[in-house]
């Protein structure tokens, strides 16, 4: 599942390519994979939406307008024009957006723009989604509003704010896009590791300096995963099918019962918030 680090790079990777294009086409392959505004919720038969009509449709899924910028929250993208319309982009456990010249496999939307690229979303698990929105503001309000601070520039008191008086473990924390939005299994384990904090402590014990080195580790681990283009892990590619190359760099992810890179004891993998776990015992000891 794309973290944090996929999402930023694909964001990086596709803003040259498409920042001032104008979409000229939008070739929808899956109506399934949009949210229009006035669709039903999941259950209800198509028949009784009201989404708008299909000229409609293809302006708020960006045809005939200019790309301006992409914004990012979390493991969501925005997809903002200058005209209004905005799409919210989640990968979902599979997805990608790629230019390409040649379709690929599970191609659900196609957008052409004005130079002649590409741009895809494919999915072949379909838990991605593309929401449409009138604007950037109904974007947030419906998308992210209910999402915690993004995790690559949090600083140490919005994560003081969300561990006060919570009594879930701070893994457990960390995973909770609300709480903290961007934050992933891989991502948690390393920063977890990064400050010395065990993965099972009660967030709402934690004393303020842990919480400061937690939200530097945070960071830096995240800016570093950026840095590497993200972790190639399963079916994750970059916009141009590039792998990252970050997960050479994982310390504990992955490395149960190998030797901890700091101190040498043996790394165990537990269950937290019902994901596998790893940490090192001597490094990251239980607080009292
Ligand atoms: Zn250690």
């Amino acid at each position: 599942m794309p973290e944090l680090p996929e999402v930023e790079s694909i964001r990086l990777a596709l803003l040259p390519t498409v920042a001032g294009r104008i979409v000229r086409r939008v070739d929808v392959r899956t109506r399934s994979v949009i949210a229009m505004p006035g669709d039903p919720p999941a259950g209800i038969t198509r028949s009784r939406c009201r989404a708008p009509p299909a000229r409609l449709q293809r302006r708020l899924l960006l045809q005939g307008c200019t790309i301006e910028r992409i914004e990012r929250r979390g493991k969501q993208l925005g997809i903002v024009s200058t005209e209004g319309p905005a799409l919210c982009v989640q990968l979902g456990m599979t997805g990608g957006l790629s230019l390409t010249d040649l379709p690929r496999p599970h191609e659900h939307i196609v957008w052409t723009l004005d130079d002649g690229s590409r741009l895809a979303f494919s999915d072949p698990r379909r838990f991605g989604l593309i929401g449409a929105h009138a604007d950037v503001d109904d974007l947030m309000a419906v998308r992210w509003s209910t999402l915690g601070p993004d995790a690559l520039r949090l600083r140490a008191a919005d994560l003081a704010r969300a561990c006060d008086g919570s009594h879930r473990a701070i893994k457990a924390l960390l995973l909770d896009q609300r709480a903290l939005a961007g934050v992933g299994n891989i991502y948690a384990d390393e920063s977890l590791f990064d400050s010395g904090v065990h993965p099972c402590t009660p967030a709402a014990i934690l004393p303020p300096e842990s919480i400061a080195r937690l939200a530097l580790s945070i960071r830096r681990v995240l800016r570093a995963a950026v840095r590497s283009g993200g972790s190639s892990i399963r079916d994750f590619r970059s916009v141009h099918g590039h792998a990252g190359d970050y997960q050479m760099r994982h310390r504990v992810y992955a490395r149960a019962g190998r030797p901890c890179p700091r101190c040498g004891t043996t790394l165990e993998r537990i269950v937290v918030a019902q994901r596998g776990t790893v940490f090192c015992p001597t490094c990251q000891a239980a607080i009292g």
